[in-house]
């Protein structure tokens, strides 16, 4: 059996020191702020290179509160990649605007800014690149177009940790980025968390105070805020783990081109594109295939972990019926949509792991 992820493997690593995190956090019964979770937040503000972090409850309540923290609201639209997690055009909503769908580019399955360009309007204020499966977008060409447009740049970094565009790393190109910790995510805690991170001061402190009530002390409500807290447990897990992040990745990107290598003369078969500047690191690894659903049963029949994401284009989704698309909308979206199969992928994975996948994937297409 080979799953999907394996997050037991990761555990068993390092369970020594995490156990003694756990433990200190319950001996100081300081479970909500204090020292643990600012701890991680210097620390994580140290390896992306930016100067603020701040720990909030999960990664759509970062892009939630981001968008808030940059003044959208009603009548706003903001631009949204139509391959993406709904939580990217939630937290569009969650704040009042209107998420306006834009189809993706075919390698990459990134925005795609031709088709952003069409779909700007006066009420346009931001636009919300995602780092797909660990991909950076083409930020050379967002900053320009948000330029233009006098946009907000919001990075979903929910897959990206420790990606780079041209050197610099994803959640520090645009005016803010936002994280997920969500436990499969590439850096997951044992539960919810996120963060939102910027070299701006002033976001950065509204970030703070939204994610908290609207005050910055004890009793002290400058607004209305909401609780959305990284908690010290998260906190403490997220230290330990962070040490072996750049290890991991490098792992997980070893296991990407161990599947290329194998996969990629196989005619039936579309490899995952690394587009030029980036690091890749492959929260996912996704081809593309012919005949997908029958290879997604066929592999699941020998025991391996599969997925698709995701199965169907956002704006295609019951929740945005009020909007009126068709497939005909985001042609690219829709085509890999049905084309997108997601193969076991962790840094624990083996090579002799990823060569008996590919090897059942060569059986499947008698190549
Ligand atoms: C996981 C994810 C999110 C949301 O993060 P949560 O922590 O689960 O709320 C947002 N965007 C993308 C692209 C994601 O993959």
């Amino acid at each position: 059996m080979i799953p999907f992820v394996d997050l037991k493997a990761q555990y068993r690593q390092i369970r020594q020191e995490l156990d003694e995190a756990i433990q200190s956090i319950i001996d100081r019964t300081a479970f909500i702020g204090g020292g643990a979770v600012s701890e991680f937040e210097r620390s994580f503000s140290e390896y992306l290179g930016v100067s603020f972090t701040v720990g909030v409850g999960n990664g759509t309540d970062a892009l939630f509160l981001a968008l808030k923290a940059a003044g959208l609201g009603e009548g706003d639209e903001v631009l949204v990649p139509a391959m993406t997690f709904i939580a990217t055009s939630e937290a569009v909503s969650m704040c009042g605007a209107t998420p306006v769908f834009v189809d993706v580019d075919t390698d990459g399955l990134l925005i795609d800014l031709e088709q952003a360009n069409r779909k700007v309007s006066e009420r346009t204020r931001a636009i919300i690149p995602v780092h797909l499966y660990g991909q950076p977008a083409d930020m050379d060409s967002v900053v320009e177009f948000a330029g233009t447009h006098d946009l907000a740049i919001v990075e979903d970094c929910a897959q990206s940790h420790g990606a780079t565009f041209n050197k610099s790393v994803t959640g520090t190109i645009g005016h803010v980025g936002c994280f997920s910790f969500y436990p499969g995510k590439n850096l997951g805690a044992f539960g919810d968390g996120g963060a939102v991170v910027t070299n701006d001061e002033e976001l950065a402190e509204r970030v703070r105070m939204l994610a908290n009530h609207g005050r910055l002390d004890k009793y002290n409500h400058l607004i209305e805020g909401v609780n959305s807290r990284l908690d010290a447990l998260q906190a403490a897990i997220l230290s330990v783990k962070l040490k072996y992040l750049e290890g991991w990745t490098e792992a997980r990107i070893r296991n990407a081109a161990h599947y290329s290598e194998s996969l990629e003369d196989i005619p039936e078969i579309r490899v995952p594109v690394t587009l030029p500047d980036r690091r890749h690191v492959f929260h996912l690894y996704v081809i593309r295939a012919e005949r997908r659903d029958e290879l997604m049963e066929y592999l699941k029949s020998h025991e391996v972990g599969v997925g698709i994401h995701y199965p169907i284009p956002i704006p295609l989704l019951e929740a945005y019926a009020y909007q009126g698309h068709n497939p005909e909308d985001f042609p690219v979206a829709a085509g890999a949509s049905q084309e997108i199969l997601s193969l076991p992928m962790f840094p624990e994975l083996s090579q002799s792991d990823t060569d008996r996948v590919s090897e059942l994937i060569r059986k499947y297409y008698h190549a």
